[in-house]
């Protein structure tokens, strides 16, 4: 599955954050099955309001969203580029998730000591940058060296990659993350398979304190603005309060929510930012059983989407009967659709839509 690390300097409420994650999936774990929690890893079900839509138009008996998979990501400290604190291991597991989410300690509470002595979250998210980028950077520079010695050989692909490279490199030399360089589309492979830190998409988490989860504060408004700047995604949540809600019983939350002013969890906001910071596309198969959301990467074909359900749906793929999400609500579900003209017949090259509800037509 898809994962999003948490990551952040200590004391701002990484853990916090993490167990209510975490707490929230556990009281899931008996509706939803696949749900393995370990220490750190934790799996949680994508809010997604088109599901219970669907739902009721199918009279499905459940519901069964998509998920995604946060990891906490503890250890960084100043110096982690050059091994200092947990460092190697702190950037080796970065290294495997596909989305960055910063917390960020938007929260002014004298009891709880600041690792520099002051809160300033944009001077934290530039900490935590600077060393993803000097590991970048070290990375990048080890690897040219010899793949020149390759270009200069002839081989026009060791050629191509070392211009990549060099490029990358004037960004990060300049003080910006590799996902602020121009890459085209042509090159976007070659790019990805460097595997660097700083071309992860980045979410910033405000940490605000409880009576300003719902308004945020001029800390979290910093933060917006430099979000704004880097094309970054950004929510405004209270891990306290997240905690708090996360042990409480699902009737006794709503009231929760409302004496705080806050429409739904921050929790919510948060997966779900975290799920769009990675241009997933959301398919749904619906029946009378079950409604359920799947995922997989933008650009993906009907066939590909098959195989999320079942290898045997990939390999026997026939066709794929689709109809879009608002064509579905509209002709009041697959019988409707289909005497409207709305359900289409896509074969194997058809890119799968957000929102589509796909049935495949496959032989064994
Ligand atoms: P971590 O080191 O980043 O994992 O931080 P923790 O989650 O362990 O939190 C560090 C301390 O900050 C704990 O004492 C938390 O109770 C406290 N804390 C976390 N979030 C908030 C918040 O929103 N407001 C306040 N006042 N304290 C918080």
């Amino acid at each position: 599955g898809f994962k999003c690390g948490i990551v952040g300097l200590p004391n701002v409420g990484k853990s916090t954050l993490f167990n209510a994650l975490t707490e929230t999936a556990a009281a899931q774990a008996a509706n939803y099955p696949f749900c393995t929690i370990e220490p750190n890893v934790g799996e949680v079900a994508v809010p997604d309001p088109r599901l219970k839509e669907l739902s009721q138009i199918a009279g499905s008996k459940e519901i069964i969203p998509t998920r995604l998979t946060f990891v906490d990501i503890a250890g960084l400290v100043r110096g982690a580029s050059k091994g200092e604190g947990l460092g190697n291991q702190f950037l080796a597991h970065i290294r495997e998730v596909d989305a960055i989410a910063f917390v960020l300690r938007c929260f002014e509470d004298p009891d709880v000591t600041h690792v520099e002595g002051r809160v300033d979250p944009i001077a934290d998210a530039e900490t935590i940058e600077t060393e993803l980028m000097l590991a970048d950077l070290e990375s990048l520079e080890k690897r040219v060296a010899g793949l020149e010695k390759r270009a200069k050989g002839g081989d026009k692909e060791a050629k191509a990659t070392v211009e990549l490279i060099e490029r990358t490199l004037v960004v990060l030399r300049d003080g910006k993350p590799a996902r602020m360089a121009e890459i085209d589309e042509e090159e976007r492979k070659a790019f990805e398979a460097l595997n660097l830190l700083t071309s992860k998409p980045v979410l910033y988490v405000c940490n605000v304190d409880e009576g300003e989860a719902a308004t945020g504060n001029a800390h979290s408004e910093r933060v917006k603005a430099k979000a704004e700047a880097e094309g970054a995604g950004i929510v405004v949540v209270s891990a306290k309060i997240e905690a708090e809600i996360a042990l409480l019983p699902r009737d006794e939350r709503r009231e929760y929510l409302d004496t705080l002013g806050l429409e739904e969890p921050g929790l919510d906001r948060l997966i779900r930012a975290g799920y769009e910071l990675l241009h997933l596309v959301t398919f749904f198969t619906v029946g009378p059983k079950e409604t359920r959301a799947w995922t997989i990467e933008n650009g993906k074909k009907a066939p590909q989407a098959a195989g999320e359900i079942h290898t045997d749906f990939e390999k026997g793929f026939i066709r794929a009967e689709t109809i879009a999400y608002d064509d579905y609500l509209a002709c009041k579900g697959e019988t409707g659709a289909k005497d409207a003209g709305k359900m289409r017949l896509e074969g194997k090259d058809y890119v799968v839509r957000d929102g589509d509800v796909m049935h495949f037509r496959f032989a064994n």
